[in-house]
């Protein structure tokens, strides 16, 4: 097995990639035990509840009733309420309860990078580029008018689309497709009563195992805390996010390179920051209880939903942001005194491009080409 040595660990920190803020809020964010009642086979109520803007809701209640409608996970008797002191989404038997600013911030940044491939050059490259995450973060908190576009153009009838805006619409859609399926299908578990609606691989499954051992273990970081239900409910959203193409959202080549690798990149975004966008451009670490760490959820996200061109691993700037966040969770380690091993695994390496494990071993310089999605 190739591992590379502790010393070899702390080099990135200090490399070019943007270190996160380590003040970490308390990990405040796992949702209370599923309610008692019976299972309504599966059946949900979805509740969207209003933040800071009425606004938010059309938007995030279209995001959700749509994908989770092409998942075939029913969400009926939708309404809107005033939001509780809860994470971003929450569900049990009862149903599912989203933020509609949370869900919307979603959209509008997936729509942004649609827009971003939708007015460049050609469509023989689908390049993903660097920094476009905090970008279209920043964007997406103002009003601008692409994302207004590419939102309008997703949410209509394609019958009434011309061409192009069917293009827009398909490459928003695809883009918000991969962290909205791994979220619902997270809790569609969850609302059945801790029970997965989506065939599963015995690969996954293996997958699964590995990177819980893993976050169990002293072997990379210190200890974690997790709880089985949470774990099996990212395996549930997981064994969802299958391939776009055949979800119903007819993008080809260079496209659906594009959406797929964006739908990677901003599932890592979300599950890095937990939804917690309070600062543009910024991001801030938590480690919930109970929950796999956030860079071992992205990785396998990128699993599933990198492009086979990329051999479904995540690249550029997911990458980046996955191994920053595992410098900084080890380094969290270091910093509570707890022992940790700074092993980054086989399991872990073949998901990141080929060059990471040679820049964690020292041969190689850390730069943007580390994580290059063309090597
Ligand atoms: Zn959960």
């Amino acid at each position: 097995m190739k591992r590379v040595r502790r010393t070899a660990i702390a080099a990135l920190l200090a490399a070019s990639c943007a270190t996160p803020r380590a003040d970490a809020p308390p990990g405040s964010a796992a949702p209370p035990a599923p309610g008692t009642e019976a299972p309504r086979e599966g059946r949900g109520r979805l509740v969207v509840c209003v933040g800071d803007s009425a606004t938010d809701v059309v938007p995030a209640t279209w995001a959700l009733s749509s994908v989770a409608r092409e998942l075939g996970v029913p969400l009926y008797d939708v309404s809107v309420g005033s939001c509780p002191p809860i994470p971003p989404c929450f569900s049990d038997e009862r149903g599912l309860l989203c933020r509609a600013d949370v869900i919307a911030k979603l959209v509008r940044t997936a729509a942004y990078l649609a827009h971003q491939r939708w007015q460049g050059p050609g469509d023989a490259q689908a390049a993903f580029p660097d920094h476009a995450m905090a970008t279209a973060d920043i964007a997406s908190v103002n009003t601008d008018e692409k994302i207004e576009q590419a939102i309008a153009a997703a949410m209509r009838d394609e019958s009434g689309l011309t061409a192009e805006e069917q293009r827009l619409a398909r490459l928003t859609r695809s883009i918000m497709w991969v962290p909205l399926t791994f979220l619902i299908g997270h809790e569609d578990f969850h609302m059945r009563g801790n029970v997965c609606g989506a065939p599963m691989e015995q690969a996954l499954r293996r997958q699964v195992s590995t990177m819980s051992k893993l976050d169990a273990g002293e072997t990379l970081f210190c200890k974690g805390h997790l709880e089985l239900n949470e774990v099996l409910a990212d395996q549930c959203g997981l064994a969802y996010v299958e391939n776009i193409e055949k979800r119903g959202v007819p993008l080809e080549g260079a496209d659906l390179a594009y959406a797929k690798r964006a739908g990677v990149a901003l599932s890592t975004w979300m599950l890095l920051n937990r939804f917690r966008w309070s600062q543009p451009g910024k991001m801030v670490i938590t480690s919930p209880a109970g929950y796999l760490r956030a860079p071992l959820r992205a990785l396998l996200v990128g699993s599933r939903a990198a492009p086979a061109e990329d051999n479904h691993r995540a690249c550029g700037e997911a990458a980046k942001l996955i191994v920053t966040y595992i410098q900084a969770e080890t380094k969290r380690c270091e910093d509570a005194g707890l022992p940790w091993g700074g092993d980054v695994p086989d399991s872990v390496l073949e998901l990141l491009p080929p060059r990471v494990a040679l820049a964690w071993a020292g041969k190689e310089r850390w730069d943007e080409s580390t994580f290059s999605c063309t090597d």
